[in-house]
């Protein structure tokens, strides 16, 4: 196991020894009160960073900072082709430090360096430059009321934003978040989440390093309840955007209620994966395990409940459980790694917690089930077949590597215990009658549905939740909407 930081790039070592503080204004400053939180290698259980910790009274500079940039700043004046070319330039440099960023990302969240550098760090890249784009391509409305009134709609930037990210794809949810907010011409005040705040720090330079005026982005890596509920309560913040648990949705939803601040919410889910009896059944398998075991399961849409017609049911659950047993655990920066460890002790103890509770409500474990190792924060990808609707494994989202398998014998059957959930992220259908797999589409209450695949995303394909999945779509031009208000105006023309 690699547990030195020989292998690592230069430029991340020399990231790594260096001061991780805050970003605001344009400058890297320690925390006001200079207090720092250390960041874990979860494939070691060692403190391998030390981060400035943002408070209340950091995050209040750091929303000066974005309200100055906003109103009078540079930025403010810049035309839309020139917010598109500093978001074009920043992509430019992710890709550039593409690799560096993926030993970061595969060190603090602990996925294999592979998956961290073509998915999250490229993912990152095309995001940036897709909405770098859609800068130009924003246009209102003219409306013909009359001959003697014309009316015609501004979309403007709503103004600073508030945005808070999860630790599971690091950079990656940064962008989903940042992308939107900057084609439109808001400014940001973002949190990373507290176990994985590195890539963003790194990342933090080459936003200054493309361009970027001060004041339009600014990081305060934190916790939740310190940093997080700084940004919630802030007063001049004009629209907070949220991916993480469901809870926390709630009570951020709660307090934006104050000062009616606009809130999009990227919650959890409990994603149905169902396999028709028509389904091609080696295709479906293999979506059914990827579906759930991509990320360690810590994924927001993971396909956690594979729902399989009667007919196929013994082979998928033996094909999962083989499949499962086969899976190489290991440190994300070793080649030969499958699955890393899961993202801390936390997520550790409370996806142990619900295999626990499975056992013990009499689902029938059929692989894993256990930790692995002796040092860091490994599960085994397990199975679970025989599984019972009103189990709490199957209620609950439990974000780790862990797959309910259900029988049923027709769609109709699949279809309203799939939507028999307080979730509604995503599902899937197999089937090779394309037919009905639209119709099963349509009958799905999910915000995303994949016929015949499982995890597809881009940046222009909408994405968000039904339900307590949240409110409002990130990606595709819908995100533009999160981040603009709609301003209507008359002119007398008499
Ligand atoms: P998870 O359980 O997956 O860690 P959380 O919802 O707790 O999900 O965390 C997602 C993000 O929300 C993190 O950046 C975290 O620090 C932040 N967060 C947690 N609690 C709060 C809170 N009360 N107010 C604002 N942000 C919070």
């Amino acid at each position: 196991m690699i547990t030195s930081q020989t292998t690592l790039k230069p430029k991340v070592r020399a990231f790594l020894e260096g001061r991780k503080e805050l970003y605001i204004n344009g400058e890297f400053v320690p925390s006001i009160s200079g207090k720092t939180f250390n960041v874990y290698n979860p494939a070691t259980e060692e403190v391998f960073a030390e981060v400035s910790e943002a408070q209340a009274e950091d995050v209040d500079q750091a929303v000066k900072a974005a309200r100055q940039a906003f109103e009078e700043g540079e930025w403010s004046k810049l035309s839309a082709a020139d917010r598109s070319h500093l978001i074009y330039k920043l992509a430019d440099l992710i890709e550039q430090n593409r690799e560096e960023l993926a030993q970061l990302e595969s060190l603090d969240n602990g996925k294999p360096y592979a998956v961290a550098l073509e998915d999250d760090i490229d993912g990152t890249a095309e995001h940036f430059r897709y909405y770098a784009g859609w800068a130009t391509k924003i246009l209102g409305q003219t409306v013909p009321i009359s001959p003697d009134y014309l009316n015609y709609t501004r979309h403007e930037p709503v103004g600073v934003v508030g945005q808070i990210i999860p630790w599971n794809f690091p950079l990656s949810m940064a962008s989903w978040k940042l992308g939107a907010a900057l084609a439109t011409g808001c400014t940001v005040v973002l949190k990373p989440a507290e176990q994985t705040p590195l890539s963003l720090l790194y990342a933090a330079s080459l936003f200054k390093e493309a361009g970027f005026p001060d004041g339009v982005v600014n990081f305060a890596p934190g916790f939740g309840d310190i940093a997080g509920a700084a940004i919630v309560d802030h007063r001049d913040i004009d629209k907070l955007a949220f991916t993480g648990s469901t809870a926390v949705g709630k009570s951020i939803m709660r307090k934006a209620a104050e000062s009616i601040k606009h809130v999009t919410l990227e919650l959890g889910g409990k994603s149905p994966n169902i396999i028709l009896e028509d389904a091609d059944i080696e295709k479906a398998i293999e979506g059914a395990f990827d579906g759930i075991m991509y990320n360690h399961g810590q994924n927001c849409s993971a396909g956690s409940r594979v729902f399989v017609h009667r007919k196929h049911y013994d082979r998928v659950v033996d094909e999962l459980a083989k499949r499962a047993e086969e899976v190489k655990l290991g440190n994300g920066l070793d080649p030969e790694t499958d699955m890393g460890p899961l993202v801390s002790k936390e997520q550790f103890d409370r996806v142990l917690h619900y295999i626990r509770i499975g056992k013990e409500e009499g689902a029938r474990l059929v692989a894993g089930g256990e930790s692995a190792f002796d040092k860091g924060y490994f599960v085994q990808p397990t199975v679970f077949a025989d599984v019972e609707d009103d189990m709490t494994i199957v209620r609950e989202e439990i974000f780790g590597p862990v797959v309910a398998v259900f029988p049923f014998d027709t769609t109709e059957e699949a279809v309203r215990r799939a939507n028999d959930s307080l979730y509604g992220l995503a599902a899937a259908v197999w089937t090779e009658n394309i037919k009905r797999g639209h119709q099963v589409a349509h009958d799905l209450k999910a915000g995303t549905v994949w016929i015949n695949d499982y995890n597809l995303e881009n940046p222009a394909a909408a994405f968000g939740g039904y339900k307590q999945s949240g409110i409002g779509r990130e990606m595709g031009n819908y995100a533009l909407d999160n981040y603009m208000e709609v301003k209507s105006v008359w002119v007398n023309l008499q």
